[in-house]
């Protein structure tokens, strides 16, 4: 057993000064004691991610440019698949630890790693099935960040069963490939401390109804399940089309819509299917960096919340890592379209505080990763701020968090903490300088191919 105190800590009952927070040997907290004794830093819940694409961190920057005909989603699939049909598992594994070193620096304590890039680049199985899923496990290990994998299932290239695209062929599996994959991913985890699986059919695109359904009965108890839904208007007219439905109404008439599940973006989900998906207990997992930059569109967050829905973020394409920009970005959508400040805050509440304490609820939902926030069973996932950093000037409690989330300058996270074990300190992860210099070979050697 071991103690840390905090000058303020953010439980989920609110804050609270001179916190005492006791953590177990397997990195859990046991006790959380407010006016126990001062301690230096400001402590805040850490940060679930609950949708990452790793691979994807070392494209960033790389699709600003435009194309010869008009730029959407589809013109960057296409991209992407080109970039990812150079990788191997060994540059798989090197741009991971960045992306979760980088995630560890920004306030992200636990990814859900969306894990499609399966196989080797002419489509066969490497020969251990999971070689992919091992390598994200690995990054997770040398990283310090707690793993949620979520290998996903991908069939087909379309709504309705369509066959496959040529770009696609690293993604595919058939159930009973897929049940293999299952299996070696969990092999994958066993033994990574803080570690879960969960199962993601990919999309409705990639994914029939049935097949859905046939992956929801491979999950264990206590597993959770993710899925993209009505990330594009295109994708939600072919399901109307194909399907007589929109993506998120034909998952909800199937009854796979529950507390279990997690639906990526659902950006276009009406308001009768989002009080549906609320009612349920469904989290939608929200990308605001991504979905901004791919121009997807925006999410109806202030109707979701009021009808109770559960929110969490993520990371997605991981165009650019931190906690605090994808809060900003959710609340700064909702404030240009609808010409109004503080908008997914409750009245005379905190934005900052909101956004924050909602994403961990969320994200640890999604996740499956026990107790939420700091509170007793939950695991010991601290970020810690300085108080007497310029950016927190003369504030305490909420403010430093709305300061944190909309204001502060990059590296104002001094410390993070995953299963009580410090990962970062004075604000940077020890690996990042390594995992920049390998990913830097990587992309010199695929952008001269
Ligand atoms: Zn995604």
């Amino acid at each position: 057993m071991r103690s840390m105190v905090f000058a303020e800590a953010l439980l989920p009952e609110g804050w609270r000064r001179d916190v005492r927070v006791d953590v177990d040997a397997q990195g859990r907290i046991a006790a959380v004691v407010p006016d126990a004794q001062p301690g230096r830093f400001v402590a805040l819940p850490g940060m679930p991610n609950l949708h990452s694409h790793a691979f994807q961190r070392g494209m960033a920057g790389l699709t600003e440019h435009a194309g010869a005909s008009d730029d959407s989603f589809w013109t960057w699939r296409e991209l992407m698949y080109r970039f990812l049909a150079q990788l191997t598992p060994e540059d798989v594994e090197a741009i991971a630890t960045l992306a979760y070193a980088e995630m560890l620096e920004r306030g992200f304590t636990r990814v859900g790693e969306f894990h499609y890039l399966h196989h080797a680049p002419d489509g066969a199985p490497y020969a251990d099935r999971a070689e992919m899923g091992t390598r994200i496990a690995a990054a997770a290990q040398a990283t310090g960040i707690n793993l949620t994998l979520l290998p996903s299932f991908y069939a087909h290239g379309e709504i309705g069963g369509a066959p496959p695209v040529q770009g696609q062929r690293r993604f595919l599996n058939d159930l009973d490939g897929f049940a293999m994959l299952v299996e070696g991913s969990r092999r994958a985890i066993a033994g990574l401390p803080g570690a879960n699986l969960g199962l993601a059919p990919h999309s409705l695109r990639a994914a029939t109804i049935e097949e859905i359904r046939a992956v929801g009965a491979m999950a264990q108890a206590g597993e959770p399940l993710h899925i993209h839904a009505a990330e594009q208007v295109r994708e939600v007219e072919a399901a109307i089309r194909i399907l007589g439905l929109p993506p998120i109404a034909a998952l909800l008439q199937a009854g796979l819509v529950s507390e279990r599940w997690c639906l990526i973006h659902a950006t276009h989900g009406t308001a009768g299917e989002l009080a549906r998906v609320a009612q349920a207990g469904a989290v939608a997992g929200l990308c605001p960096v991504t979905e901004s930059n791919l121009g997807d569109g925006i999410f109806a967050a202030p109707g979701f919340r009021e009808v109770g829905g559960m929110f969490g973020v993520g990371t997605d394409s991981n165009v650019l890592i931190g906690a605090a920009v994808e809060l900003r970005t959710l609340e700064y959508a909702q404030r240009l379209a609808l010409r109004s400040r503080n908008v997914l805050a409750p009245r005379g509440g905190s934005t900052g505080r909101a956004l924050w304490q909602g994403a961990v609820e969320g994200g640890s939902r999604a996740l499956a990763a026990g107790p939420a926030g700091i509170a007793p069973g939950a695991w010991a996932d601290l970020v810690l701020l300085d108080p007497d950093d310029a950016a927190f000037a003369a504030r305490s409690g909420d403010r430093i968090l709305d300061s944190l989330v909309f204001a502060a300058r990059d590296g104002v996270i001094r410390e993070v903490w995953v299963g009580g074990r410090r990962v970062v300190e004075d604000g940077v992860h020890p690996l990042r300088a390594q995992a920049e210099r390998r990913v830097a070979a990587i992309l010199a050697r695929i952008l001269a191919a």
